[in-house]
């Protein structure tokens, strides 16, 4: 099997088989080979990690913060030198094309762990004066942090939460998402080549059981998962019985509106990339494109058109630019939602048709007169299918553009620079652009509003999340009391 790692789990520095654990089987996505088996975590596996992570996280925490950020700033290093390999690592793992995974994963975890590597020395405390007594505060760490994967991104989730985790000098025991198994264990051995101690960054295999069985655990003070609305509402709730600190990056629905002083092309490009990029397997998508009518032909005659761009085929050649789904469930998933949006009147400009080719392909979808209360506007598809609604005034847009529970995301192209700033502080989403889409550096806060989560990952707030503070109060007058 071309892409079989030394083992299913990464526990205490080093590879470990149990293979007593439920076979999880990885599949290619571009052509239904078995490229790898690994085995899911059993109980004993978990109470090995979960250990590991205990004991490592002390020896780690007691280091300073420039020690700590020299070693993720050498993994990121690590990254960048090994770059090709790994995104070939992430186009078998996720079937996305080999043009997206060269410049967007393995890059995008090295430039985590530069920045929060660069910060790491940076934390603490503040100083307070209160009379001639003062009050110091003291940032520390939590602890033992959970990371649960998604299957879109395995080399950036692991490295978004992995590196603000371990800068605040937690450890970690990452699971990543049972599809998509690969990546976060190379992660796991870079960390430890780059010099980071034994059991501060763990990764077991694992169903959404092993998740449930980390999440509950005593050991663990923090929770971070990346996942649909759904899991993250179990696992949001089964976090608060021991009070564990989480954040939840879910699922959207998010909204891009398209007014009719907007530049088309640019438009245009911004929609393709809110919809088609890794085959609509984002998360903060823009799949709600309102576009003003005035504009509405002329934008679905000329994205008709950019569409004959796609360039579906092989991950692996470089001149790929859209690849497989990641297996036929989520393939599946997406043609019902094609089928329901012709059922219900929505009309289809191209695509949504499978390729004949072994894989789970199918060509990208544009809809356009989708209304707001079709299932396609309402419903996280997942999936390469873009829908386009009408609109004629702002206000009305807004109050549509809202009207969901999702929260994740949000998008308007203007070129009227009032326009821009005011409708997107009326947009309720946590990561939103003005003239773009769905660039998300590290310098800057990224998350929901809404049931698309809790807590922001990136930027220098995320330090808010994987540390807390204590304060300590220091007398320096006599101590007087009552009697
Ligand atoms: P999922 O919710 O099915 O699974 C996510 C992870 O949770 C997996 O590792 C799974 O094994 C684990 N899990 C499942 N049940 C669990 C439980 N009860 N307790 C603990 N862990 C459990 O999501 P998915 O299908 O892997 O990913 C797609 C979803 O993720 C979409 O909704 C997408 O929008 C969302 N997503 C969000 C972001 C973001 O940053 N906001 C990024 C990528 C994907």
């Amino acid at each position: 099997m071309k892409a079989q790692p030394t083992a299913s789990h990464f526990i205490n520095g080093a590879y470990i088989e149990d293979t007593a654990g439920t076979p999880i089987d990885v599949i290619y996505a571009a052509d239904g080979e078995l490229i790898a088996r690994v085995h899911s975590a059993t109980a004993a596996i978990v109470d090995q990690a979960l250990n590991a992570a205990k004991a490592g996280q002390k020896i780690w925490a007691a280091k300073s913060g420039v020690e700590r950020g020299r070693v993720l700033r050498r993994a990121a290093d690590l990254i960048r030198e090994r770059n090709h390999e790994l995104s070939v690592l992430e186009t078998l793992d996720t079937g996305k094309p080999l043009q997206e995974t060269l410049v967007a994963d393995a890059t995008s975890g090295a430039e985590s762990l530069e920045y929060f590597g660069g910060l790491a020395a940076t934390l603490g405390g503040e100083h307070i004066q209160v009379g001639e007594d003062f009050v110091y505060t003291r940032r520390e760490a939590l602890g033992v942090c959970v990371g649960i994967g998604a299957w879109n991104y395995p080399t950036q989730i692991a490295c978004w939460k992995a590196s603000p985790a371990l800068a605040c000098g937690n450890s970690m025991v990452f699971k990543p998402s049972e599809t998509t198994p690969l990546c976060a264990l190379k992660i796991a051995e870079i960390f430890i080549e780059a010099g980071l101690p034994a059991g501060v960054f763990n990764v077991i295999q694992g169903l959404g059981d092993v998740g449930a069985s980390l999440v509950t655990d005593a050991r663990v003070a923090k929770v971070s998962l990346t996942g649909s609305v759904p899991t993250g509402r179990k696992v949001y709730a089964a976090a608060a019985d021991t009070m564990k600190h989480v954040t939840m990056e879910l699922g959207g629905k998010s909204p891009l509106i398209i007014f009719e002083d907007a530049n088309l092309e640019d438009a245009i490009s911004g929609a393709i990339n809110a919809n088609f990029y890794s085959s609509g397997q984002v998360c903060s998508n823009g799949t709600r494109v309102f576009v003003h009518a005035d504009i509405k032909e002329a934008f679905l005659t000329r994205l008709a058109e950019r569409m004959q761009g796609a360039v579906i085929g092989d991950p692996m050649d470089e001149a790929t630019n859209f690849g497989p789904m990641i297996n036929a469930r989520q393939l599946e998933i997406t043609e019902k939602y094609i089928a329901a949006g012709k059922a219900e009147g929505a009309r289809l400009i191209c695509g949504g048709d499978r390729v004949d080719r072994p894989g789970n392909y199918i060509t990208p979808a544009v809809f356009a007169d989708v209304t707001d209360d079709m299932t396609i506007a309402r419903e996280e598809v997942f999936g390469p299918l873009m829908s386009v609604l009408d609109f004629t005034d702002e206000d009305e847009v807004i109050a549509r553009a809202n009207d969901t529970e999702f929260g994740l995301a949000a998008g308007v192209f203007t070129r009227d620079l009032t326009r821009g700033h005011r409708v997107v502080g009326k947009l309720e989403a946590g990561s939103t652009w003005i003239n773009q889409y769905n660039l998300t550096p590290v310098e800057t806060p990224f998350g929901g509003s809404k049931m698309s989560g809790v807590g922001r990952e990136n930027g220098q707030v995320a330090i808010n999340h994987w540390s807390e503070l204590k304060t300590v109060y220091v007398g320096m007058t006599p101590v007087e009391a009552a009697f």
